[in-house]
């Protein structure tokens, strides 16, 4: 029994003002989508309840965001000055600040994510890359990508839903920051902290066209990684559909870069402080729901420590709250969509048939919504499905071994190298494991740190090229 349990501390959600139904956002309005494009609605996770109505944007929808885009590209953004454009995103970046709490909310309800993440995570990295890239805009000179570094055009930029509007802003910041336009298709079932992006866009008086919001699906992200008028793709999402992208856009003139799936290891040694260790890897796997691409889904630890390391973490998380996404005090909110739910409860049922052995602490699922308990897998090995797939969930895999040089290989037995985290006292030992760890980012005694400051992405098939930091302007130059 509990000693003592928590009152509940929900935020009010008064604060937002979803409307019934939205337009697309082209050319600085809200506009109807055109007689070929539908509608569908966007669900609360949490509750199953229909938030809005929205627009399934056709190709004609596609090409009128795009011709915006080319518009206001060639009359007035790539001709700006970068100490004006900075104007805009200074601006753009303090309105996100003045509207965090809405903007936290709104994205709790439209994900499932938990306020807590959204509050304190999302939306302030959100403002923190409008900043940091508005501080480039008139200094790409000095960024290191030649003497007169010029902007691409227009980007088509498909975003996926776990991260909706941090994932916009990755997109959009250095975009505009460099001088392009874009067209932003946001995921299906998170568009609404994009549409509230747009009305940012309006109050910050940014010059029409320069950025368009699209709604839709995958046939609206397609129309728009293919447009002919596009000049640069920027995709995150699953490998699945950026190897289709990657396809249809080789053989154009188009740029592309891919933010993939992954499939982390999270190497815990035995001299590391385990309590500390326990808690990133908590962090890694359950933070956001495991809706992670760069979790830290299958931890390696050193058999010497194993029972000890694994006694913690399950007493770590008995004490996990799963539930209202809105409350203060919830770790882990909703899933984010029935199909989500089923892909989990599909590989998780897959690695128990394998052998491997599932554990999960005592946790009361809400009656209504998409949930899924945390989970751990121990007795896992290298062929199990559930180490080599991304499960994009709630799910960790615990593998062991005995030497660094095991640690090294097992680590890196697989096709994803997004990222990755080392536990241990010794600096050597960190650096020189890091070394051969092909992963794009490794995390030392921490995980999930991100700063806008800091380039981010993958190699093998998580995908190629860097978003953040320096890097991620080189992907909106010509140069
Ligand atoms: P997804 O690939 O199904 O969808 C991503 C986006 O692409 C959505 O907006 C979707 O509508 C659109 N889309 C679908 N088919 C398309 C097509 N044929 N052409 C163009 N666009 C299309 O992925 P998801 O399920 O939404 O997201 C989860 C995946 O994203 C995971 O695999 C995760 O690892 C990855 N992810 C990667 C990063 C990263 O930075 N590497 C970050 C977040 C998520």
């Amino acid at each position: 029994m509990a000693i003592f349990d928590y009152a509940p501390a929900p935020e009010s959600s008064a604060i937002v003002d979803i409307r019934p139904s939205y337009g697309l956002f082209i050319g600085g309005e809200f506009v109807d989508g055109d007689s070929d494009s539908g509608r569908f609605k966007t669900v609360n996770p949490a509750t199953e309840e229909p938030l809005a109505e929205i627009v399934d944007a056709s190709p004609g929808d596609v090409d009128r965001a795009v011709a915006a885009a080319r518009h206001a590209y060639d009359r007035v953004w790539s001709r700006m000055p970068g100490k004006d454009r900075a104007k805009y995103l200074f601006r753009i970046a303090r309105l996100i600040q003045e509207r965090s709490r809405e903007l936290a909310v709104l994205e709790s309800i439209d994900n499932g994510k938990p306020i807590r993440e959204s509050r304190d995570v999302d939306i302030p990295l959100v403002a923190a890359h409008f900043f940091y890239y508005a501080g480039w805009a008139d200094k790409l000179r000095y960024a290191g990508f030649g003497d007169d570094p010029r902007p691409i055009g227009v980007a088509g930029q498909v975003i996926p839903w776990n991260f909706p509007m941090l994932m916009l802003a990755w997109k959009i910041a250095p975009a505009l920051a460099a001088g392009n336009t874009v067209v932003l298709k946001p995921a299906e079932t998170t568009p609404l902290t994009a549409l509230a992006f747009a009305d940012i866009c309006q109050q910050a008086d940014l010059p029409p066209g320069v950025v368009n919001i699209v709604t839709g699906a995958g046939d609206t992200g397609r129309a728009v990684v293919e447009h002919a008028d596009v000049d640069k793709v920027a995709f995150t999402g699953s490998t699945e559909v950026g190897r289709a992208i990657a396809k249809a856009v080789a053989g154009t003139r188009k740029r592309i870069t891919l933010e993939l799936g992954g499939k982390a290891a999270n190497i815990v040694f035995e001299d590391a402080a385990i309590d500390q260790a326990v808690e990133g890897i908590v962090n890694g796997i359950f933070f956001n729901q495991g809706h992670v691409c760069c979790a830290g889904s299958r931890l390696l630890v050193q058999e010497s420590v194993a029972d000890e390391l694994l006694d913690s973490l399950r007493r770590r998380m008995t004490r996990l709250r799963l539930g209202d996404p809105l409350d203060k005090n919830t770790d882990i909110g909703a899933i984010n969509s029935a199909v989500q739910l089923a892909r989990i409860r599909e590989l998780s049922e897959v690695g128990a048939r394998e052998g491997a052995e599932p554990w999960s602490p005592p946790c009361d699922l809400p009656a209504r919504g998409f949930w899924f308990a945390p989970t751990i897998y121990t007795g896992v090995s290298q062929a199990h499905r559930i180490a080599r797939e991304e499960i994009f969930g709630p799910v960790l895999a615990v593998l062991t071994f005995r030497t660094p040089a095991e640690a090294v290989e097992k680590a890196n037995n697989t096709p994803y190298g997004l990222s990755a985290g080392v536990w241990t006292e010794k600096g050597s030992r960190i650096l020189a494991i890091a070394d051969r760890l092909r992963a794009g980012v490794v995390w030392a005694n921490t995980f999930n740190k991100f700063d806008p400051a800091s380039p981010f992405g993958g190699y093998k098939e998580s995908g190629y090229g860097r978003e953040g930091g320096r890097h991620g302007l080189e992907a909106y130059l010509a140069h």
